[in-house]
């Protein structure tokens, strides 16, 4: 499998103080790669630093070979990466439909609508809402749903079942399930163990701004003790 992205040497500083020492890893076309870690760990840093957002950054991030390590978001965004933060970042004075409709078309083969609304229906019976009466999960499914709009076909997501009840975080799971049968590449940041072994192909795990292993998704049950240790659970 062709690799799409490859992160060498990557490193990055919030001000003076450097949070990244390093980064190694990559992802394949079609696959989803968790970054596994503690809190502080460098794991939203390193998201952020592949879709631009880092002031200060060096080292290498090469799409399908191209470097983008200086490139600016909008750039980047272009090339087809989204990147869904944490905070989901929902605009709550406009509607479940203004949200969806809000972010630029920036490549092609952006997801209508409707198609968006076949992976997230729970979206379908509350276009007209407004985003401050969303659950936690509708907010995430809304946040997700966004970023298909835009064309990307390399999704970078930040713990996506944050705070959310089991239920959902099923739901969101079968729908991350669904993107990966669609093609989308996917490079998930989480927490959860047990969402990331049923989703990923292979985990990395990240400890102060560096990778220290890596997990094929095969043997992510039988090296649970490793991975708990490693997450300091
Ligand atoms: P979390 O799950 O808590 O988000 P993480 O692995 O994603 O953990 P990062 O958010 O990337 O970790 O944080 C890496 C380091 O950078 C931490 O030491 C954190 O305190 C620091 N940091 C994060 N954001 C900022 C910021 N805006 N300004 C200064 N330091 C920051």
């Amino acid at each position: 499998m062709a690799e799409t992205l490859r992160v060498s040497g990557l490193e990055a500083w919030y001000g003076e103080s450097k949070v990244l020492h390093g980064m190694e890893f990559c992802v394949r076309a079609g696959e989803v790669v968790t970054l596994l870690g503690r809190n502080g760990a460098g794991k939203t840093t390193t998201l952020k630093s592949i879709m631009g957002l880092m002031d200060r950054r060096a080292g290498s991030i090469r799409l399908d070979g191209a470097e983008i390590v200086a490139a600016p978001p909008y750039e980047i965004a272009r090339k087809g990466i989204a990147f869904c933060p944490e905070e989901r970042g929902i605009f709550s004075s406009l509607s479940v439909r203004e949200n969806l409709m809000l972010p630029p078309r920036v490549a092609e083969g952006g997801l209508p609508i409707e198609r968006i609304l076949e992976l997230f229906p729970n979206l379908k019976e509350r276009l007209d809402s407004q985003g401050t009466k969303l659950s936690g999960g509708e907010q995430q499914m809304l946040a997700l749903g966004r970023i298909l709009h835009t064309g990307a076909r390399i999704l970078l997501l930040d713990e996506p079942t944050e705070g959310l009840a089991p239920v959902i975080i099923q739901e969101i799971g079968r729908t991350i399930a669904e993107l990966k049968a669609l093609g989308f590449t996917i490079l998930l940041v989480e927490q959860n163990v047990g969402f990331a072994s049923a989703l990923a192909d292979r985990h990395y795990v990240v400890e102060l701004g560096r990778v220290v292993d890596e997990i094929p998704g095969s043997e992510l049950e039988s090296r649970l003790g490793t991975i708990k240790s490693y997450l300091g659970l």
